[in-house]
């Protein structure tokens, strides 16, 4: 890991050094909480729910518009932060920022509108021992029933109303520092909820820094904190009953070991893919080759919908390879705070140690290096390997990083086979001009989301966003990450 524990000569706390993934240069220094903090934010969040479950919709409303406002206002602060520390290129560091104001205004206006459902109550009268039909099946007899008796079934109001339901724990990856805990936070405030974010070890001073957005937007002081902890007591606060939910994003690993250990809270999940993309032989081969390569090497790869598949029908797979690897050359690789860049390191020597053993791996079970395949530090190339087998790591895993695989297929139908051959269901993408074929994948295909004629890293934040299979559990996308976020309490009222 790329931290140093110290004590803070102020205080006494220990605070960790969090370093650029690309140089080692410090970025920042980071409280560690202990067992005493971790206590003590449960408990500030349990006091906080109180207070916020009781706030009007236009305050919630209110607070989120502002702090959209101000991290809009710090727009290259934000970005910067998230370049250094996430080691993001800055062009998609500012548009994580970009995105996470979108976010926060979005769920400012789902905050003013979003409900519960009137339930009609008049639908069945054998709770009274009314035949809506006679025994003989025919129509009821309306001039034999009582009609005053009829009515009355009316008047019976039925509501599904919509309740925060405690204090949420919201775990994040190293990825999207900002936007992906704002797919948390937001939400949370946007129906009366605390939270404690659990941020990513690589990137917890993002989160900070949004925290101080949100009080300086008027949040309530505790409403929202950041535990920055050892995995250990992370699964302390996952087991804790006093939360209400967690919501987690990050590996499959993970994932489904926090489920496990979760307890009779909710539980979301947004997991890893290792996402397909067909491309069919009426395609516009330029342009799903410029997608595919952005898909697979924005970040270095390092998203969880990033291209890591593409299959190509056999008719134009040498055309399409050709675009693909003139597109892929052109991409500039390097350090992600110069201007320009495509590609900047991956997270971690860890992680480029791994990406480089599955590429090595690749090459002794028979595949080609076609593009890349080289390292730099924790930068590695973009890199395309042709001639790879279903069971190989870089096919069957979540590679994250900038590695794609290409393969023909002689049908479309073959395509979606080879896509859902896979753990993973997050999305997924095709590139024809047939609509019927392209539906009939929908049919097939198990993922969260298709995007016909795009890559699966197509996505706008009021997407219902998730996966299937090992992919996920539960959705984000604002509005139905507050569905997950409040339970139901049905009111009954007789009017009669
Ligand atoms: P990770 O699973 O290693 O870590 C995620 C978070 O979980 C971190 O904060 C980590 O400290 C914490 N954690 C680790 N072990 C824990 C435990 N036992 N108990 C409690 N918390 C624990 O993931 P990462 O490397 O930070 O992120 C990359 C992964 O995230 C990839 O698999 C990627 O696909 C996935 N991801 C998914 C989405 C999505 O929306 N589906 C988005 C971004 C990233």
């Amino acid at each position: 890991m790329n931290q140093h524990r110290a004590p803070d000569a102020r205080t006494g706390t220990p605070v960790e050094s969090i370093r650029s993934p690309f140089d080692g240069s410090e970025v920042g220094q980071m409280p560690v909480a202990g067992e005493a903090e971790v206590e003590a934010a449960i408990l500030q969040a349990g006091k906080s729910f109180q207070t916020m479950r009781r706030l009007p919709r236009f305050v919630r409303a209110d607070i989120l518009e502002g702090t959209a406002e101000i991290i809009r206002g710090r727009k290259e602060e934000f970005a910067r932060l998230i370049a250094q520390e996430a080691g993001k290129p800055l062009y998609d560091a500012r548009g994580e920022v970009s995105r996470a104001v979108f976010n926060l205004r979005n769920a400012a206006a789902e905050a003013r509108s979003f409900s519960g459902a009137e339930i009609p109550l008049d639908v069945d009268g054998s709770v009274f021992e009314y035949q809506s039909t006679r025994s003989d099946g025919g129509a009821l007899d309306l001039a034999q029933a009582d009609l005053e008796q009829l009515a009355g079934l009316r008047r019976r109001l039925g509501l599904a109303r919509r309740y925060p339901i405690g204090p949420i724990l919201a775990i994040a990856p190293f990825n999207f520092p900002l936007n992906l805990v704002v797919h948390k936070v937001a939400p949370a405030i946007a129906v009366g909820n605390s939270v404690v974010i659990k941020p990513a070890p690589q990137t917890p001073l993002t989160s900070l820094k949004l925290v101080d957005a949100l009080e300086e937007a008027g949040l309530p002081k505790g409403a929202v904190s950041v535990v920055h902890c050892p995995v250990a007591l992370a699964e302390t606060m996952v087991k804790d009953e006093r939360y209400a939910m967690v919501t987690f994003t990050g590996s499959a690993k993970v994932g489904w070991h926090i489920k496990s250990i979760a307890g009779r809270k909710k539980v979301a999940l947004e997991l890893g893919g290792n996402g397909a993309v067909i491309v069919g032989a009426d395609a516009d081969l330029g342009f799903a080759a410029a997608r595919c390569v952005r898909g697979g090497v924005v970040y270095g790869g390092q998203y969880c919908i990033g291209v890591q598949r593409i299959m190509v029908q056999r008719p134009v797979y040498d055309a399409f390879k050709a675009k693909l690897l003139e597109r892929i050359a052109a991409c500039k690789v390097g350090n992600p705070l110069q201007e320009g860049m495509d590609v900047g390191p991956v997270i971690d020597s860890r992680s480029a140690d791994r990406i480089e053993s599955w590429i090595k791996a690749a090459r002794e079970g028979g595949a080609r290096v076609i593009a890349g395949g080289e390292r730099q530090g924790n930068v590695i190339t973009p890199t395309i390997l042709e001639g790879t087998k279903p069971d190989m790591l870089v096919e069957r895993e979540e590679i994250f990083g900038p590695v794609m695989t290409l393969s023909p297929i002689d049908s479309i139908e073959e395509g979606v086979r080879r896509a859902n051959d896979s753990r993973y269901g997050l999305q997924g993408g095709i590139f024809t001009n047939d609509l019927r074929a392209a539906l009939r994948a929908l049919e097939e295909w198990d993922v969260g989301g298709l995007m016909i004629n795009d890559v699966p890293i197509y996505r706008i934040d009021n997407m219902p966003f998730g996966g299937w299979k090992e992919s996920g559990f539960g959705r984000e996308g604002t509005r139905f990450a507050m569905e997950e976020m409040t339970d139901i309490k049905f009111l009954v009222v007789n009017y009669n």
